[in-house]
């Protein structure tokens, strides 16, 4: 038995560390294009703000492989699955046979046609490379653009801001954050920004990127027509599914590959998993790609398990974001940010905080928490286990909510105490 992952980040942790509990021999390769061992992928914003080092974003001991028994071949990038032969092409033509293969390549950013992307300057932000080389950059830099105010474009202008970098964020949308948040929420977040000193320029988008003589992004002109000079330009408007090679070979996908319960494509003895996948979506039903870090660890795990033969059904993903931001938390659930008829919202506006609740009929299916997060994780849990709020509904909201607001059965069955 050969077990090969395609992809060294935290799906594939998930995948080994469930193999491992299941049988100790199995031979396990992982390969990917990243020359590191597994690290805390949303910690390059915090090594590019200059707070954490490189050593210190492990996501696991440095004798993880070797522990597990996992041979690695890092830097080399997959190319196509050949499976008629049951095994995988390697870019320099090499091939590696598999028993069962787990596809957790997670995703790229979406990078729309433009004028100027092949400049000098002209970055992403998603991979330790892309923190290295603007860490690099970042005593010449006095002016960046950031194309994108979603959670990746903003943590991108925090770090290069706390390098002492002047920031402009461009955003299509009218707000920051805007699948997430709604604007209320937006606002507030915009406002932290804004107040440290970050420029937001919303419903307006780069048109194209201008290049001086040495071929080095030097401005950007907006579609608005408005000019604005730089020294670089990140361009963070989103995250696509590294899938296309999986695609080319029969696999069968939409965005991102689709999975069922068990992580299993639609072909015999492969799995995906992590931000590459469409897996089962918990309150919505149907399938959809939700690109966050514990659902690619999950996923991970019930592939690795379901592959060494031990039945696991993945309970589906739920939609969550935490950040923070110039010291203004957020913390989105569920349905955050979607109007439907069938849904009742709740909100809380203070100042500086904004709170908000989504119901459906007698369950919470979504919430927002801005400024003040004390009772997320409460509200988490009432979202994941669809608890009947019938009985506490007025007292979602309230400042003291607590484990004293649940009916007692529930009470006594969370905390067994009455
Ligand atoms: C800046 C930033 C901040 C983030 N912050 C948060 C956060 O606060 N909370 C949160 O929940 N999530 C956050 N995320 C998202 C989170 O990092 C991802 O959900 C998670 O990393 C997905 O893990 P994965 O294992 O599916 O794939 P990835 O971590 O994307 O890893 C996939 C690996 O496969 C490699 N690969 C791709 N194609 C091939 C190929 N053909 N051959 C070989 N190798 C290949 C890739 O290069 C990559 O190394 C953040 C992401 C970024 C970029």
């Amino acid at each position: 038995m050969s077990y090969v992952i395609i992809g060294n980040s935290v799906a594939a942790v998930g995948a080994i560390e469930a193999i491992r509990k299941v049988d100790k021999e199995i031979n396990i390769t992982v390969i990917s294009d990243e020359p590191y061992a597994v690290y805390s992928r949303p910690l390059i914003s915090e090594y590019l703000a200059g707070q954490v080092k490189e050593d210190m974003m492990g996501y696991r001991a440095p004798d993880f492989y070797e522990r597990n028994g996992v041979t690695t071949m890092l830097g080399r990038k997959i190319t196509e699955i050949e499976r008629a032969r049951k095994s995988v092409k390697l870019d320099n033509g090499e091939e590696v046979a598999y028993s069962k293969l787990l596809i957790a390549t997670g995703g790229s950013p979406f990078i729309p046609p433009m004028k100027g992307l092949g400049l000098g300057g002209v970055m992403t932000f998603i991979k330790m490379d892309d923190a290295k080389k603007l860490d690099a950059m970042v005593p010449e830099l006095k002016h960046v653009i950031v194309i994108g105010a979603g959670l990746i474009g903003l943590k991108a202008a925090e770090s290069l801001h706390h390098r002492g970098v002047k920031v402009t964020v461009v955003e299509l949308a009218n707000r920051v954050m805007a699948t997430v948040l709604d604007v209320e929420a937006g606002n507030i977040v915009q406002k932290a920004l804004e107040q440290a000193g970050i420029t937001i320029i919303t419903e307006d988008t780069v048109a194209e990127i201008i290049g001086d003589s040495a071929g080095m992004a030097n401005g950007v002109k907006l579609k608005s027509g408005k000019a604005l000079d730089c020294d670089a330009v990140v361009v963070a408007i989103g995250v696509i599914p590294n899938a296309g090679f999986a695609k080319e070979s029969g696999v069968e996908a939409n965005r991102g590959i689709i999975v069922d319960d068990h992580m299993r494509t639609n072909l015999t003895d492969i799995y995906a998993a992590g931000d590459v996948a469409e897996g089962p979506d918990y309150l919505n039903g149907g399938v959809r790609v939700m690109p966050i870090w514990p659902n690619a660890y999950i996923q991970g795990k019930i592939a690795g398990f379901n592959m060494a033969g031990v039945d696991r059904e993945f309970g589906g993903g739920l939609a969550m974001n935490s950040i923070e931001l110039f010291g203004v938390p957020v913390i989105t659930v569920g349905l955050s940010n979607v109007e439907s008829d069938d849904l009742e919202v709740l909100t809380k506006v203070e100042e500086n905080s904004y709170r908000k609740i989504v119901l459906r009929g007698s369950t919470v299916v979504g919430a927002v928490f801005a400024g003040k997060v004390e009772r997320a994780g409460m509200v988490t849990g009432l979202i994941r286990d669809q608890i009947d709020v019938s009985d506490m509904r007025d007292r979602l909201l309230a400042d003291d909510f607590g484990y004293i607001d649940f009916p007692i059965e529930l009470r006594k069955e969370r905390l067994g105490v009455s």
